[in-house]
């Protein structure tokens, strides 16, 4: 199997720490480049990084020294993790220089020419790539985005949904993880025994990304599916999982019976960060739960719970995602996973 050289942009952050954790041992990928601001480069990784994962900091990342985020970077493909107001600017510059860019920032999520994949659901998106290189005049490089971590504790299941009765309406309401702020996030005395219903920008993402992921590509464009998603968006006292509470309308009715079974025979890939199972439906009353279920298929399934008709919308369910795994790293990851095995990179 080759190996890729990948650099990491925003490697000291949350989103950045969880690549180097997900990378170690990866049969297709070794990191070579990282890079962080002008406060980490030019210091070790060891240095610059307040490493907040289980375990140490892999020695040979350990030793690499920060670098800038601007082209060239030591590598043959991107990942980033970076703020999206410095995102935009920086992944456009690795685009053009050649770089394939694999990206969790929000800045391009929703430009036309960009696809915004979750690849069991939307894999032919990737036919924007041409597009893209073409209008942006990116050469051979290019930027695929993943979507907004609450997006995937719901879309998924929604997805299922779609392709089988077709979905009209959906209203959520989401509780997300305090490391889905970065670090240092949100203040201990803000969160600690409080719920914040208030996460800037964060609900326009959710009422408009799902869409565009469910949407068909036409061979020249994306057309968004075509329904409504009314959010609301809550800071929780969980480290890690976004969970979210889900109300649909579909076009076709359906048995709870089908429903279920829909979600559950949606097939995962069988890429090496694909998990066996792509949404795990459970029927114990109490779960989802992040504590008990964010792990489920090395953080990369998405878990389904109290699935039931509903007395206003057709049905209800919740459903949880690792906000930094499926959500962010691990999605980008697999992202590139699917990029090597369709040629593209
Ligand atoms: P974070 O913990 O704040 O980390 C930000 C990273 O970007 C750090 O490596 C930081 O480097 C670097 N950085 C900050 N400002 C910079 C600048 N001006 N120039 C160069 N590098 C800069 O944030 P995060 O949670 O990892 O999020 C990173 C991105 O992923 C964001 O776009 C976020 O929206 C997205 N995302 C996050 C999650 C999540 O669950 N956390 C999920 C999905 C998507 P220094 O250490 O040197 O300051």
């Amino acid at each position: 199997m080759k190996t890729y050289r990948v650099g990491i942009l925003g490697a000291t952050g949350t989103v950045g720490q969880r690549f180097v954790q997900l990378l170690q041992g990866h049969p297709q990928f070794e990191i070579t480049a990282l890079a962080a601001s002008e406060r980490s480069a030019g210091k070790t990784y060891a240095e610059a990084c307040a490493w907040k994962l289980s375990g140490d900091i892999p020695e040979s990342v350990g030793i690499l020294e920060v670098q800038p985020i601007e082209p060239p970077l030591d590598c043959d493909i991107v990942f980033s993790g970076l703020p999206s107001n410095v995102a935009r600017e920086a992944e456009a510059a690795f685009a053009r220089a050649g770089y394939p860019v694999v990206t969790n920032s929000s800045c391009y999520r929703m430009d036309e020419d960009i696809p915004l994949l979750i690849p069991e659901i939307n894999a032919d998106h990737l036919g924007l790539i041409p597009i893209q290189q073409e209008k942006r005049g990116f050469g051979t490089g290019f930027i695929v985005t993943n979507p907004n971590c609450a997006i995937c504790s719901f879309a998924p299941p929604l997805a299922a949904l779609h392709r089988k009765f077709g979905v009209e309406a959906v209203m959520v309401t989401t509780m997300q993880a305090i490391s889905g702020a970065g670090y240092p996030g949100v203040s201990s005395m803000d969160i600690a025994d409080n719920v914040l219903p208030y996460i800037a920008g964060e609900e326009p993402k959710v009422e408009t990304e799902a869409q565009k992921i469910l949407g068909s590509f036409n061979g020249h464009a994306v057309e968004k599916a075509d329904f409504t998603v009314s959010a609301q968006c809550f800071r929780v006292d969980v480290i890690d999982g976004h969970t979210a509470s889900v109300r649909v309308k579909l076009s076709k009715t359906s048995t709870l019976e089908d429903v279920i079974e829909a979600m559950r025979e949606f097939p995962s890939l069988g890429l090496y960060s694909s998990p066996e199972h792509f949404i795990e439906v459970l029927e114990e009353p109490s779960r989802p739960q992040p504590r008990l279920d964010r792990d489920r298929g090395k953080g990369m399934t998405i878990t389904v719970g109290r699935l039931f008709p509903d007395n206003i919308f057709d049905y209800r369910f919740v459903g949880m995602s690792h906000n930094t795994v499926r959500g962010a790293a691990g999605a980008a990851i697999l992202n590139a996973e699917l990029l090597v095995e369709k040629g593209l990179i």
